[in-house]
């Protein structure tokens, strides 16, 4: 019998599922799980507005979640929501926050919960990057970047405590990187702010467990279609065939994230707590690290 070249019977084992570039909803969903599996639900995805987030809020959407997706820009969230609402059926509610000012979410939270009664999952995605080498990173920059990345996720993760997750149990996802395991270089900032979210994920699952909170981090690596790509070189990897090195061969996309985020935040996961998913194709492992060739990226994707 006439076998199928290797490629493409490896291809048939593990099919990617699709993607679309840009804050567009897919125009085509094959459910892998069952389409109720978040039914009654409510997640609230911090920038849930744009890339990796908004993907996230519609793969929970197509399965029976509600959402809200909040970030600084009012109109960019409302835009998603309408477009998520359009291709799910879900309710989908936008709010403005700044997750380093928590007077902001406290207003957000207390929103959602007048709104649909109950918050199950919370998603920290909101995120500042780019690349800069540790010479040229201002005082400032530094600073921001901890601020929202490390005290948001601080900050978002204590008001949901605070309203509704002490009493009532819930699932928390923080979406991390993989910048640290290895100094990635022109990251410091990214990799220390990251690498304090993943130890915050162990510290409050082991505070937050007896209340029956989960609290896990899911680390991608590189995901086109997304802000972070663009920002971090990947149009300049991609042509340099930079993929090439990662075990999986080629970068991530914004579906296999929101569907591994759906593990994480499901019942699929009820006894898994206090760790990181790393998402990144083996990425972390083989990726080269050198300070000159990223300089030359970074010099590239500024242009
Ligand atoms: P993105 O589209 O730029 O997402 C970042 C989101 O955060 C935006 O929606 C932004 O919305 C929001 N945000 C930024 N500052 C905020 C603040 N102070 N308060 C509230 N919201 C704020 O980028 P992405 O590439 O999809 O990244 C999503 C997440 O995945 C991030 O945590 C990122 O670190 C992580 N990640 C991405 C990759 C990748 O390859 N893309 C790789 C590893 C990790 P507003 O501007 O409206 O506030």
């Amino acid at each position: 019998s006439s076998r199928l070249p290797a490629m493409a019977e490896a291809a048939m084992a593990a099919p990617v599922p699709p993607d679309e570039d840009g804050d567009e909803c897919l125009p085509q969903y094959r459910h892998l799980l069952s389409p109720d599996l978040l039914a009654g639900q409510v997640a609230f995805i911090t920038g849930g507005g744009s890339g990796i987030g908004f993907r996230i809020a519609e793969i929970f959407m197509r399965h029976g979640c509600r959402t809200v997706i909040a970030s600084r820009n009012l109109q960019r969230v409302s835009e998603a929501s309408k477009k998520l609402v359009a291709a799910t059926g879900q309710q989908c509610l936008p709010l403005c926050i700044d997750v380093r000012q928590p007077q902001t979410i406290v207003a957000a939270v207390d929103e959602a919960l007048k709104e649909f009664k109950r918050i199950d999952i919370l998603i920290n995605g909101a995120a500042g990057n780019f690349l800069c080498p540790a010479s040229a990173l201002s005082f400032n920059a530094f600073k921001t970047v901890i601020d929202i990345d490390t005290m948001g996720t601080f900050n978002t993760s204590k008001v949901l405590f605070e309203k509704y997750f002490r009493d009532h149990g819930g699932v928390i996802v923080n979406i991390t990187a993989t910048l640290s395991y290895r100094g990635q270089a022109l990251q410091v900032h990214a990799g220390a702010a990251k690498a304090a979210i993943d130890a915050m994920t162990r510290h409050l699952a082991v505070e937050w467990g007896p209340n029956n909170i989960r609290v896990n981090s899911l680390a991608p690596g590189p995901i086109t279609g997304t802000e972070g790509f663009r920002r971090l070189g990947g149009k300049f990897a991609e042509k340099s065939n930079h993929f090439s090195v990662i075990p999986l061969q080629r970068a991530g996309n914004k579906t296999e994230i929101a569907h591994s985020t759906l593990y994480l935040a499901s019942p699929l996961s009820s006894y898994v707590t206090g760790t990181t998913l790393v998402v990144d194709g083996g990425s972390w492992l083989t990726s080269p690290n050198s300070f000159s060739a990223l300089l030359g990226i970074a010099s590239s994707s500024a242009k």
